[in-house]
């Protein structure tokens, strides 16, 4: 089903995000909705982007309350020439008020991030970068197919900080194949020397239709290294917190209101709106995604209509269901009471003696009527989470 762009819908949209496709290489653990950086495909590509801007602007844009939060991400956004991002920004401030404060962020790959590119986008006003380091070391680079070199890591992380903004995030990832959690350690160390106001590690999760899932050496790496991963994710969460970082959800940390501010807005349940292949919005209960292939999604923009590939108004069980999740990926953690008023749903016997048991098995802590998961829960946060779901 298509949106009805015949009335304007006046609700307050708080964070927006901007999808670039394109990446240099294609790394082989990726699931992202990426391409090959063909610079041909930028100008069609821009062009759509532009005119669902422009088309979601009309049922969307300009409410009573202005936009608290821009993300521009991929894919790698620095595959675009200096012009291109600041196109794109006219195109959002045109159809859509931001506000004064609002954060900007932008995300960089180790081999875009020279120190002229950094000044043009800090020029441009974008106010937080999110550097996709994965790595500092050499082997861990190589072990996950990534585009760029030690050297290259150390340079990139270098010139961030003499360019000045002092809202950056630094991405790592653990579990490279065949990599022990000491090169991660140094990693995490090294990273957190930068003094970053965040960070962002994750743990190489092998999704299904990338390169590493055909791999059968690379799937049973990860199967057996399960837990050697928790114990890498525990050691960080305590050196990081060591070091004045706040482990505020499972894959993310930040120096004291340092958190993301589009992160938080998601997870808090705010409207946002998606642009871009495979882009998601969610307003008021619709939630829907973009086609995920350019094809599809340039078609649509071509024939002037929105590029849904996917739109659902989500159930009151959906709705407690994700909030549920969203809260318990928090330090925050959920408070239950106010999730039975919001929702009307109970929280019942059932569930609070799950609580019980998570708090004696150190996985949660409860204070009062909010639940929150510890570092040791975070990493079983998922399954968790379904046990406390309720019935849709
Ligand atoms: S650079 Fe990032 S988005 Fe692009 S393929 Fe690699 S992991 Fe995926």
């Amino acid at each position: 089903m298509l949106p009805d762009s015949s009335h304007c819908v006046v609700t307050s949209i708080q964070a927006l995000y901007l999808h670039v496709p394109f990446c240099h290489t294609i790394c082989p653990f990726c699931a992202f909705a990426v391409h090959g950086n063909r610079t041909a495909l930028h100008r069609p590509y821009l062009d759509a982007l532009r005119d669902e801007i422009a088309l979601r602007g009309k049922t969307h844009g300009t409410p009573a309350s202005a936009v608290r939060a821009v993300y521009i991400g991929g894919g790698t956004p620095s595959t675009l020439a200096l012009d291109d991002v600041a196109h794109m920004l006219q195109s959002l401030r045109r159809n859509f008020k931001l506000a004064p404060d609002a954060e900007i962020a932008f995300e960089v790959n180790p081999e875009d991030a020279l120190p002229e590119y950094l000044a043009g986008l800090l020029a441009l006003g974008i106010n937080r970068i999110s550097l996709g380091l994965q790595s500092f070391d050499g082997a861990t680079l190589a072990a996950l197919g990534r585009g760029h070199d030690a050297g290259q890591s150390r340079a990139a992380a270098e010139a961030l900080q003499s360019a000045g903004p002092d809202n950056f995030n630094l991405d790592l990832l653990h579990g490279a194949p065949g990599i022990g959690g000491e090169a991660f350690r140094r990693d995490v160390q090294a990273a957190s020397d930068l003094r970053p106001a965040h960070l962002s590690l994750y743990i190489l999760d092998v999704e299904p239709g990338t390169l590493f899932a055909r791999n059968p050496q690379v799937r049973q790496w990860a199967a057996t290294h399960r837990e050697a991963q928790g114990e890498a994710f525990l050691w960080a969460s305590d050196f990081l917190t060591a070091r004045g970082y706040r482990h505020y959800e499972v894959s993310n940390y930040c120096l004291p209101g340092r958190e993301g501010r589009q992160n938080l807005l998601v997870w808090e349940g705010a409207n946002y709106l998606g642009f871009g292949t495979g882009a998601h919005s969610h307003v008021d209960g619709m939630r829907w995604h973009n086609h995920r292939h350019l094809r599809p999604y340039l078609r649509c923009l071509e024939k002037g209509r929105a590029p849904d590939h996917y739109r659902e108004s989500l159930t009151p069980a959906q709705r407690a269901n994700e909030a549920l999740m969203l809260a318990l990926r928090r330090d925050t953690g959920i408070d239950v009471a106010q999730w039975e008023r919001t929702y009307g749903f109970l929280w019942g016997s059932r569930r609070e003696r799950i609580a019980h048991r998570l708090v004696q098995e150190h996985k949660a802590r409860r204070d009062g009527s909010r639940l929150a998961l510890t570092p040791q829960g975070f990493l079983l946060a998922d399954g968790i989470t379904e046990q406390l779901m309720v019935e849709s």
